[in-house]
């Protein structure tokens, strides 16, 4: 984390000082209104709370922040997400880590139990990041926490259901949302530029846009318990899926403080209107149940500490905007749909939080961006369309999931087959497999060779480097933190020292000279050199073998109010390691590359080290020169 760059000051460098507060009176419009305080809504809150410029609003038809409950596990791209928050190491502190899965089927006694698998819940170096579980509302309290503590000291708005939404002749804040308290029954109305539902599964928004969630008309009743319990089970500390012969399956899932687990039921399909209250469902039903799946092992629950019975189908809306498309052309939307409201999964390939976050994190830097008059309004057409394919993708992924659970393998044969199937759903359920196409953010292969390592469409695949300046190995992934900045990552050919007339430097008397350089066009003339276009270079040669001295002015760039020196931008191999990253991510040694990521930490283009209208042509594509 770097500070003091603007002076120094005493205390948590986490809490920014209070610049500006975001209006809390109903009059008062706002850039982005997000109604919903769920995962997706947080996400999308702390996302805009890193530009001071903009005014946000969340409303919440709850009275306070959730307490307890619902969704668990944190795929590893979310635990990657969090890093650039700054909050993955009190996640990961707190929580419970998956290592193993168990799957437990029954012996051929039909009378017993017996483990027929135990492997490893997430392939190795598939994320720097572990999976893991906690609960959803420690997840939104750390959310909360970073809103509290940025310039914009940003609380939710709670007891406001949105009952209305208007669109007027307005040219700035055309948007119109009416809420209604619920204690008091009074209704105010907040007019704003954008308006995005992160209103869950039965959202209002996606009523008003007329969008539909699509899918399988069964809907699937779970039954889920947090409970305190003593068993004889012994693999009661892993993942493990447990189908017996005759009283159906449930998923156990260790939680995080040593003792707690949570367990899955699955309680049948729901039809028609019937809806899961309906069903009478109660604790004592659910240990029931998870007792007789158990059998012979026993379990003596001692506290139930929370429970619910809910109801999933596997759905999809087709978009997730306003946008009305003619003659093939879409117009600018202005009004989104993020999380469950446009899309829901079963919780086995637990995906709804997780799948809500990265809608967010997509939608948050282009929707700031755009406000900030950074980039072309068109740039918001890119959410629905990377968003909704990959949800649908993520559906088909599981379903094809919850089946593997349930399947009783008959030999090893179909063992190993199910293994092979595990492995790849689980790169899926671990959030890294999603790809986006080609669009005006994202490139194409042509240059894909020059670091195969890193999928042009997918997320940067981070790995450990070290710092040149103080010798420490960090992750290069974790310099790509939630502001909204593009990265240059510049890796050198075997060569280059950095010093005059090497490749990097030839690139970076480009960046900071050449009237077409995008730095020079598009970043504001009085703000930092790196504040939109961020270059970090990793050079092939050990740290030892490096000068600083020989490095161009863009690699040790002067900012802040005092003109401080960043000393964090350049890196060497780590040499202590097999492999560095050169190897683990496939950059060609001999001529090194040019890799663009967004700010969504998403590989946007490859290029060669001295494609310069490649790199030009990239950004002219969608950055707007500063006003
Ligand atoms: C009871 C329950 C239990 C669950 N259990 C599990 C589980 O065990 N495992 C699992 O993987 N997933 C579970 N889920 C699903 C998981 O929690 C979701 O996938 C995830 O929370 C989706 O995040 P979201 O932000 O899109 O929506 P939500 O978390 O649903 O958040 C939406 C928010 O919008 C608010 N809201 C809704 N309508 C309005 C309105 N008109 N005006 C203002 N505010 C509004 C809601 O109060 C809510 O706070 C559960 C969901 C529920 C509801």
């Amino acid at each position: 984390m770097q500070y003091h760059l603007n002076g120094f000051r005493s205390g948590d460098p986490a809490i920014a000082a209070k610049t500006k507060e975001t209006p809390d009176a109903s009059d008062q419009p706002v850039d982005v209104l997000i109604v919903g305080s769920g995962p997706a809504g947080l996400t999308l809150a702390a996302q805009l709370c890193a530009f001071p410029d903009i005014t946000v609003k969340v409303l919440e038809q709850k009275s306070g922040p959730l307490a307890v409950g619902q969704a668990d596990g944190l795929a590893c791209r979310s635990l990657e997400m969090f890093e650039a928050f700054g909050f993955a190491h009190k996640v990961i502190n707190e929580a419970y880590g998956v290592n193993e899965v168990a799957f437990w089927r029954p012996a051929p006694d039909s009378k017993t139990l017996h483990r027929a698998e135990l492997i490893p819940d997430v392939e190795d170096d598939l994320s720097e990041m572990p999976h893991v579980i906690l609960n959803q509302a420690r997840v939104h309290d750390l959310y909360l926490e970073l809103m509290q503590n940025s310039t914009h000291h940003l609380k939710p708005v709670y007891n406001q259901k949105l009952t209305a939404l208007t669109r007027t002749q307005a040219r700035d804040y055309p948007l119109v949302a009416e809420f209604t308290d619920q204690d008091s029954s009074d209704t105010c109305t907040i007019s704003a530029r954008y308006i995005v539902g992160c209103d869950g599964a039965r959202s209002a928004v996606r009523q008003f846009l007329n969008l539909e969630l699509k899918g399988e008309s069964a809907r699937q009743l779970w039954g889920v318990m947090d409970v305190l319990a003593v068993t004889n089970f012994p693999d009661i500390r892993k993942k493990a899926a447990i189908q017996s012969s005759d009283n159906g399956s449930m998923l156990i899932i260790p939680r995080e403080g040593g003792y707690m687990v949570r367990m899955y039921i699955e309680l049948g399909e729901l039809h028609g209107e019937e809806r899961a209250s309906d069903k009478g469902v109660t604790p004592e039903m659910l240990i029931a149940k998870a007792r007789a799946i158990l059998s012979p092992y026993t379990l003596d629950v001692k506290e139930t500490v929370w429970w619910s019975a809910y109801e999933i189908g596997q759905r999809v809306c087709d978009q997730f905007d306003n946008a009305q498309v003619e003659d093939g052309l879409s117009d600018t939307p202005d009004i989104f749909i993020a999380g469950d409201a446009c899309h829901t999964h079963s919780p086995k390939a637990g995906q709804g939080m997780n799948v809500g976050m990265a809608d967010s994190f997509n939608l948050g830097w282009k929707l700031a961006s755009v406000i900030r008059k950074q980039a072309v309004p068109a740039l918001l057409n890119t959410y629905s369309r990377e968003r909704q394919s990959k949800a649908q993708e993520l559906i088909d992924f599981d379903k094809d999931m919850a089946k593997l659970f349930s399947r009783k393998t008959q030999n090893s044969i179909e063992a190993s087959q199910f293994q092979t199937y595990f492995k790849k759903h689980g790169r899926y359920t671990a959030g890294v497999e999603t790809q986006y196409d080609s669009s005006i953010i994202t490139g194409t292969y042509k240059h894909q060779l020059l670091a195969d390592g890193l999928t042009v469409g997918k997320r940067f695949h981070s790995d450990v480097v070290v710092r040149l300046s103080d010798g420490l190995p960090v992750q290069l992934g974790h310099t790509i933190k939630a502001d909204g900045r593009w990265r240059l990552m510049v890796f050198s050919d075997a060569l280059d020292d950095g010093g005059p007339g090497k490749p990097i430097s030839n690139l970076c008397d480009y960046l900071t000279q050449d009237p077409a350089s995008p730095i020079l066009r598009y970043t504001g003339k009085e703000s930092d050199i790196d504040s939109l276009i961020d270059i970090r270079a990793v050079f092939q040669l050990s740290a030892p073998s490096m000068m600083m001295e020989v490095l161009p002015d863009l690699l040790l760039p002067r900012k802040g109010k005092y003109g401080l020196i960043d000393y964090e931008k350049v890196f060497c191999p780590h040499t202590k390691h097999s492999r560095d990253i050169f190897d683990t991510r496939r950059i060609d040694r001999s001529k090194g590359a040019l890799v663009i990521v967004r700010p969504d930490q998403y590989v946007a283009e490859i290029l060669p080290l001295n494609d310069f209208s490649g790199l030009s042509n990239f950004f002219d594509q969608f950055l707007l020169p500063p006003s």
